[in-house]
């Protein structure tokens, strides 16, 4: 396979991840990997690094999406209005660009009814939710399901699709060629919120670990390229995929130890174990984290649910 030019524009991103990864492969049809935040900023930047390898908005043919989260599928509508690209995203989450939630209500009311469930003390869940006062720019646009083992002809090869759950439920690597796009399954510099990202499903943290197994194992992991969806590409990922794995390993530890001593402390007083003071949104983000392992430890029988009375 001859190798294309793939690009990579970093655009602004306000979330502690920073900068949105965009990639966009220069073969035919011409892909773009992700589409950054729902902002007119992060749009013009986006046009601009593209105008910077030649390329302008009408160029793109298709739009795959790692995952469902704002910082990724922002611009993808826009694409589709102005040059008829296909956009693609995993079929679990095929709905959060066919009808989109621009000014944050429906996440709201979701992240409530969990902080809820976890004991957040109701003054502390008004702040909980996030404040995101900036709405997205963002429209409803259809999109096209994407199913694990999946080819997508591009040049002379093809983009493989590998579900990896966790992060959100239908996030995907994409591998082609010796590219692996991550999005936020795996990242150089942070960990990923395993639990906050998806506040309706449940179960992310064993499914979680599963995937980075997975991508782990892949035949050809050796000779990958990781591009993710936030930080630097990185030439060899199994050292990263162990030490992710430990540090949740550690914190399952973590969690059987404080039980160990306090066995009926809610969500949000775990949470407060584990992480300290937590601000804003944090607090939904630290409790989700909690729960996630929590979750995982009673799947594995390393704590009984009876064991906590709230
Ligand atoms: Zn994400
Ligand atoms: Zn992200």
């Amino acid at each position: 396979m001859n190798d294309p030019p793939v690009y990579r524009i970093r655009v602004p991103n306000p979330f502690v991840e920073g900068r949105t990864c965009v990639y966009v492969i220069a073969a035919d049809p011409v892909t773009m990997i992700d589409s950054g935040i729902a902002t007119d900023r992060a749009h013009e930047e986006l046009i601009a690094g593209l105008r910077e390898h030649g390329l302008d908005a009408g160029d793109i043919k298709r739009v795959v999406l790692t995952h469902k989260h704002i910082d990724h599928i922002g611009n993808a509508w826009r694409f589709q209005q102005q040059s008829g690209a296909e956009i693609l995203i995993h079929e679990y989450e095929t709905e959060s660009i066919a009808d989109v939630d621009p000014t944050g209500e429906r996440f709201a009311a979701t992240a409530r009814a969990r902080l809820a469930e976890w004991h957040v003390p109701e003054e502390i869940a008004t702040v909980a939710t996030g404040d995101f006062a900036a709405t997205w720019k963002i429209e409803s646009a259809p999109a096209t399901p994407l199913a694990d083992g999946q080819r997508l002809p591009l040049g002379d090869g093809h983009i493989e699709v590998i579900h990896t759950p966790g992060h959100t439920l239908g996030s995907v690597c994409l591998r082609f060629g010796r590219y692996l796009f991550s999005g936020d399954h795996l990242l150089p510099d942070i960990s990923s919120n395993v639990g906050g990202g998806d506040l309706r499903n449940r179960g992310l943290l064993r499914h979680y670990l599963a995937s980075l197994a997975r991508i782990r194992d892949l035949s050809d992991a050796g000779g990958l390229q990781v591009m993710p969806g936030h930080g630097e590409p990185m030439d060899t990922f199994i050292g990263r995929c162990d030490e992710l794995i430990r540090h949740h390993e550690q914190r399952l530890e973590k969690i059987v130890a404080i039980l160990a001593r306090n066995s009926n402390l809610t969500i949000y007083e775990l949470a407060c174990e584990l992480f300290g003071k937590m601000d804003g949104f944090h607090i939904a983000l630290g409790c989700a984290e909690a729960n996630a392992h929590l979750e995982l430890l009673q799947e594995q029988g390393r704590i009984s649910r009876t064991d906590r009375k709230k």
